[in-house]
């Protein structure tokens, strides 16, 4: 294939500006990668409409209304690729799937185009994305801010291999705001927070941490995980780069493990540098299931949002229920959140049933609808005890000191018919 033969196809966006070094932070940059056959979608357009079609490869030879599979490892090698080679343009070319591929460019603008940013990377798993988003944008020497109850593989990260890699991190609570800027110093380069943490469903002051990071010229990252692009999109609130575990809401089937980060393309560009060294590539196949996965966010993201509503208020009062942790209800202490999000909370709702973890226990395996297991945002209904799963290495005193008390259930709502989940809810409650 000659080199007028894909450009003939579109493989030439991304080459059009005086691009020269990618590691130059002052070169002007296209956003993308993404070819023209890659769909544009108008940014105002809302979020369900930019689900199913941002990104789309529309096949110039075939007229394929959906994203072909472009599964291979590698490409042709023409003028394009050594141009690309020569002028560090090596993200806007297909020449080796683990630096990009046309399947992964189709996931990455969609995901762009929800989270309202420039550019996007997919990776291999919501820790691939983190951790090379971590590791881009801190150096030797610096330190980084973020919260003691972030998910349990990111603090593992931040706990052993941050300080062994040179940064120091300290562990603050999220929602605290002078905490957080309390705790920041003159190295500080990164603040990493959750847009609404496991299992509490805690929310911190987005916007006012994006002040502070800014004042202090620190980078915000933020893991949308929870919320997903359909309720809160951080860049918005003045957030610098957002990563997702796209194994979760994102691709919603819970049949895929998959990260993003999306941000500016000068950020992006820097973890998509990084993830090269570290090899956290997504395969076309995976790509395929997720655009796929993400082209029904905005549905699923109601259906989901109404589900865990209706479940914290039939759970809020009950009698064997001593607490229920969810943003929709009256008492939940983040009420901030209610202005900064764009639909509702998600499907996680977290409830404490009387009688401790052994009434916890008995209530889930006397559930017919949820499975018993981890993760979360599929469309089946998952649930799970943190007891024995997310903080199991810690005491029962520890987990009391974070708020986690003995009979805590983190229920993730999926698309079922509500009245079904919350019969089921019911009658299981009953059985305690
Ligand atoms: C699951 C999860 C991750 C990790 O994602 P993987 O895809 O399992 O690597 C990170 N952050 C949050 C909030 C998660 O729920």
């Amino acid at each position: 294939m000659s080199e007028q033969d894909r450009t003939a196809v579109g493989f030439r966006a991304g080459l059009e500006d005086d691009a020269q070094w990618l590691n130059d932070l002052k070169r002007r940059r296209n956003p993308g990668p993404r070819s023209v056959h890659h769909r544009a979608v108008d940014p105002s357009l809302g979020a369900a409409t930019v689900a199913v079609h941002g990104g789309t490869y529309e096949d110039p030879v075939t007229g394929a209304v959906g994203t072909p599979v472009f599964q291979t490892s590698t490409f042709l090698l023409d003028d394009l690729s050594y141009s690309a080679f020569e002028r560090g343009a090596t993200r806007d070319v297909p020449i080796y799937t683990r630096y990009g591929n046309p399947s992964q460019w189709s996931v990455q603008e969609k995901a762009a185009a929800l989270e309202g940013a420039e550019s996007a990377l997919v990776t291999s798993s919501g820790m691939s994305a983190i951790a090379s988003t971590i590791y881009a944008l801190t150096n030797n020497g610096s330190h980084i801010v973020t919260a003691y109850d972030v998910y349990g593989g990111t603090y593992n990260l931040m706990r052993e291999d941050m300080p062994s890699a040179g940064r120091e991190v300290t562990f603050v609570d999220s929602t605290d705001l002078a905490a957080v800027e309390a705790a920041i110093r003159p190295e500080t380069q990164l603040l990493f927070f959750e847009s609404l943490t496991n299992p509490l469903l805690k929310a911190p002051q987005l916007r006012a941490i994006a002040d502070i990071a800014k004042r202090h010229d620190a980078l915000l990252v933020v893991d949308n995980t929870f919320l997903s692009p359909v309720n809160l999109r951080p860049l918005d609130l003045g957030a610098d780069v957002v990563v997702h575990s796209a194994t979760k809401y994102l691709n919603g089937h819970s049949d895929v493990t998959a990260g993003v980060v999306a941000g500016s393309r000068k950020f992006v560009d820097r973890v998509w540098a990084q993830a090269l060294r570290f090899g956290g590539t997504t395969e076309p196949l995976a790509c395929y299931l997720l655009e796929r996965g993400l082209k029904t966010l905005a549905l699923r993201m109601r259906a989901h949002n109404d589900n865990a509503e209706r479940l914290a208020a039939f759970l809020d009062g009950h009698e064997k229920v001593l607490a229920v942790h969810h943003p929709s209800l009256d008492h939940y202490p983040h009420q901030h959140l209610r202005e900064d999000v764009l639909g509702g909370y998600g499907g996680m709702v977290a409830f404490e049933v009387a009688g401790g973890d052994d009434a916890a226990l008995k209530f889930c395996s006397a559930l017919r609808i949820p499975y018993l297991a981890t993760s979360l945002g599929g469309v089946e209904s998952l649930v799970s005890l943190p007891f024995n799963t997310s903080h199991c290495s810690l005491t029962t005193a520890q987990r009391a000191s974070i708020g986690i008390r003995p009979g805590l259930v983190r229920y993730s709502a999926g698309v079922e018919r509500a009245e079904d989940l919350v019969a089921d809810v019911a009658r299981a409650l009953e059985t305690i």
